[in-house]
């Protein structure tokens, strides 16, 4: 058995999910679990209509409507006008048209989670009518009542003994019946409602599900031929990685490639089963295999960029020295506010730490930190991570740049830049 990720970009139009099948139907051969995201942009755009919703903007409906338009001009391209796949997808955003009726009562992380998974109930529904049509027999499932998670929302925590049991229950047997298409990024809470695995969690599905399942594989398919050394849009001369080892691959997405979800690789690693990166455009290329046994053969160093990034010094109000008692507590009001630290270092006065912009959560940590701590902060950062660097190779990245913070190690160099 096979498990296919298909992520946003390879689904973004109507000939993406042509492509998709065309894809699909080299493997036939093979039981095919089917793991997709969002089409193209929607999270984002099912974002920025969770924050107008939430702030009660003016352009609510607009926002909507161009999500709704999007879709239906993808299905129109694909279907005849009176195919059943227009009333599953307007079934589907029903959940949304009720929501934004009302004032918006619950916590926004709550809030966040039923409207944007919303872009993978859809996806998943256009992308299982489609292979249907073409006669690639295919079943959809609801992946909320496999994923079960606590309902930490926005970045649900996977109760993998009571998921693992769900999945091997029932997956089997529709498998044995035909293809399956599931969400990508989605959990359900005990009450039943939806959480997502966090931005990019497609690949996290894909990954519970093969090794649940004992997959013989996981292929993820990209728009890029593998994973690359660096990412192609900001670098010229990337080279592929034939092969990666779990534990390479595993530091790589740490530091903040994004070619894979950093949740991924460990339950494949257990489970011993390879994840495939290729491309969608050329199914018949090798890629990258990341598997045990993968020889890591660097002729370029490997480059990480993570944009959009705040540095944050605090500093005792008392002007005392940091100590464990004020690390431990700036580090447990990082905890309680998920923020996730990408990079820190202390001196005698200050604490510096640098993460991942995101508004909401930011004003929040912000605000419980100022109780205790003064504190300076700078945005729109960006921070470089080079693994196994050459002291030209690490100059070059940070010519002409201003650096505000860095460390190196013997493998692994990060700078934070303006
Ligand atoms: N659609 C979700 C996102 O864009 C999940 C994914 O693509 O993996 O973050
Ligand atoms: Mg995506």
């Amino acid at each position: 058995m096979l498990v296919f990720k298909f992520g946003g970009a390879s689904v973004k139009d109507a000939a993406g999910i042509i492509n998709l099948g065309k894809v699909v139907s080299l493997y036939t051969d093979k039981q095919l679990l089917i793991v997709v995201s969002a089409m193209g942009k929607t999270t984002n755009a099912l974002e920025k209509l969770t924050k107008a919703y939430v702030s009660g903007a003016d352009d609510l409906h607009d926002i909507y409507e161009e999500i709704k338009q999007y879709h239906y001009n993808i299905i129109g391209e694909l279907f005849d006008a009176n195919d059943p796949v227009f009333n599953e997808v307007a079934n589907t955003f029903v959940e949304i048209d009720w929501m934004i009726e009302d004032e918006p009562h619950d916590d926004y992380d709550f809030i966040y989670d039923q409207v944007v998974s919303v872009g993978e109930l859809v996806s998943t529904r256009i992308v299982n009518a489609y292979l249907n049509k073409t006669g690639l027999k295919s079943q959809w499932l609801d992946v909320r009542g496999y994923i079960h998670t606590d309902n930490n929302y926005r970045e649900g925590t996977v109760q993998w003994d009571k998921t693992r049991e769900s999945i091997k229950k029932d997956i089997p047997a529709l498998l044995a019946k035909g293809i399956v298409v599931t969400q990508g990024f989605l959990g359900g809470t005990s009450e039943n409602f939806t959480t997502t695995l966090g931005r990019e969690g497609s690949d996290y599905t894909a990954s519970i599900l093969a090794s649940s399942l004992g997959a013989e594989s996981v292929t993820t398919w990209k728009d890029v031929p593998g994973i690359l050394n660096a990412d192609p849009k900001l670098f010229k001369d990337t080279v592929k990685f034939d092969e990666l080892s779990y534990t390479e691959a595993i530091e790589m997405t740490y530091y903040g490639a994004t070619v894979i979800h950093p949740k991924t690789i460990k339950p494949l690693q257990n489970a011993k089963i390879p994840l495939l990166v290729k491309a969608f455009t050329n199914p018949d290329a090798p890629g990258t295999i990341i598997k045990e046994d993968g020889r890591n053969h660097f002729e370029k160093p490997v480059i990480i960029l993570k944009q959009n990034q705040v540095l944050l010094s605090l500093s005792a109000k008392d002007y005392s020295f940091i100590s464990e008692d004020h690390l431990s507590e700036i580090f447990r009001l990082f905890a309680q506010s998920h923020v996730k630290i990408n990079m820190m270092q202390t001196s005698a006065l200050s604490f510096t730490v640098c993460f991942d912009f995101d508004e909401e959560r930011f004003n929040k940590l912000l605000k419980l930190l100022s109780e205790s701590f003064k504190a300076k902060y700078n945005h729109n950062l960006t921070l470089i991570t080079t693994r196994h660097y050459t002291p030209e190779s690490f100059k070059k990245l940070t010519e002409g740049k201003v650096v505000l913070l860095e460390q190196v190690s013997r493998n692994t160099a990060q700078v934070v830049v303006r």
